[in-house]
């Protein structure tokens, strides 16, 4: 079975670093992308079984691509947790929102973000 992919749009290389040590204990694939234009591409032309999806992103907030990726076809379904610095103003309600499924606040346990990755992609198996 082909391994999950998994969608980390962030602009901060650090904490791209951070999910990548993270996931590197996983069977998950890791695609990246450093802003909104390039999560969208990705987004549509990877696709990717879940997307983490920085909301403070430069230009093209994480609001804005939850919204276009849940506008397009190929990425209406895609699961998509949001992650935050600002636990308290708001953005959880934002994110849902815009179409986010899940959400979670930097800084997060390593161990909190897997589990809730897990709980999107380790549901029943799909029938390919
Ligand atoms: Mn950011």
């Amino acid at each position: 079975m082909a391994k999950k992919r998994i969608l980390h749009i962030e602009d901060n290389p650090s904490n791209r670093k951070a999910v990548q040590h993270i996931l590197r204990a996983t069977d998950y694939k890791l695609v990246e992308a450093a802003n909104g234009e390039e999560g969208i591409t990705l987004a549509l032309e990877e696709n990717p079984d879940l997307i983490l999806l920085d909301i403070q992103l430069p230009r093209i907030s994480g609001y804005d691509v939850a919204r276009r990726l849940r506008s397009e076809e190929k990425t209406r379904r895609v699961p998509i947790i949001a992650v935050t610095s600002y636990a308290l103003s708001g953005d959880e309600e934002t994110a849902s929102e815009m179409g986010c499924n899940d959400y979670i606040s930097k800084p997060y346990r390593p161990k909190v973000l897997l589990e809730r990755i897990r709980r999107f992609l380790e549901k029943e198996p799909h029938a390919e």
